[in-house]
């Protein structure tokens, strides 16, 4: 039986109210066009330049690291943990959930998770699947997350999309049966539906005002926004120099947006606060979880004392 929200109050410590920062860390033709293809050095310029951004912002995030990016880059995958980020896992090669199944998830899952242990000496305790693809067709991925010893999943989308997402699943942080911590991503009700907010594309897509409105509403109800993005977001020119055909629909979608998303992040981060989603889960339900190694966090303009 699962408990929600408003059963039980969100802060039950006296953390001021933060929000999750995560990013899915992997190659854009390799993760979304085919993956056979090779990861390549464009993922981890991309990685570093959202790492300048979120030191310039002082800002610390979860970054779930696909595994075939991990073992080609390892340097890379060092850089985010030595930058105070927490590293959770993102999968090995990106292939959706429900189509490798149980075998060859738990395989790429075990896999993952010690490659990115070994390389940063430090535990991972999350998992973000590939394109959100936990859902009623393999929500038993979420009993091997709990059996592999992982603390908490964030891969679902409560909302019925077209290829993820699960109708009427809690929007709250809440503990599993099997004792995996579910941290699904942000949607918000409006006109009888839910609609998906805060990440990725809608983050793209959206005017700012809809995003910070939306995490108004989510914060107003205590639920913290789960901001997630993809390095290549930050790339806008990536679209026109890839050596593949792409098609009007994926040019739109991946790709509208990305000249305004740093600006659009900056204002974010700084009208709201942001941490690591292992730091945003309710600490009743975190006994045991170390916090990360997170040294800043963002301090809202509206929260910071002047200096003169
Ligand atoms: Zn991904």
């Amino acid at each position: 039986m699962i408990m929600s929200q408003r059963q039980r109050p969100f802060t039950p410590d006296s953390r001021p109210f933060q929000h999750a920062l995560t990013v899915d860390v992997e190659d854009w033709p390799q993760s979304s066009l085919d993956h056979a293809l090779p990861v390549t050095e464009r993922a981890v310029t991309n990685t570093r330049r959202m790492l300048e951004l979120f030191e310039r912002c002082g800002v610390c995030g979860t970054f779930f690291v696909l595994g075939r990016l991990a073992r080609k880059f390892p340097d890379v995958v060092r850089e985010i943990a030595d930058a105070g980020h927490e590293i959770g896992s993102h999968g090995y090669s990106h292939k959706p959930v429900f189509q490798i199944g149980p075998q060859e998830f738990t395989q790429e899952l075990d896999y993952s998770v010690k490659l990115l242990e070994d390389i940063t000496s430090q535990r991972v305790l999350g998992y973000r699947a590939p394109d959100f693809s936990i859902t009623n067709d393999s929500l038993w991925a979420l009993d091997i997350l709990a059996d592999s010893g992982l603390t908490y999943d964030s891969s679902v989308m409560p909302v019925k999309m077209r290829r993820y997402g699960i109708d009427r699943f809690p929007r709250e942080i809440h503990r599993r049966d099997n004792g995996l911590i579910e941290v699904p991503l942000s949607a918000i009700p409006l006109a009888g539906s839910r609609w998906p907010v805060a990440g990725g594309g809608y983050l793209r897509l959206y005017p700012y005002r809809v995003t910070a409105r939306a995490v108004r509403h989510l914060q107003a109800e205590g639920l913290p926004a789960v901001v997630y993005l993809h390095p290549y977001e930050l790339d806008p020119a990536e679209l026109d120099e890839v050596q593949f055909p792409v098609t009007r629909r994926t040019r739109i979608t991946q790709g509208t947006g990305r000249r305004h998303i740093e600006s659009r992040l900056t204002r974010l981060f700084d009208e709201f606060r942001f941490a690591p989603l292992s730091e945003v889960i309710p600490s009743d339900l975190t006994v045991g979880v170390q916090p990360s190694g997170c040294r800043q966090h963002t301090v809202p303009t509206k929260e910071r004392v002047p200096t003169n």
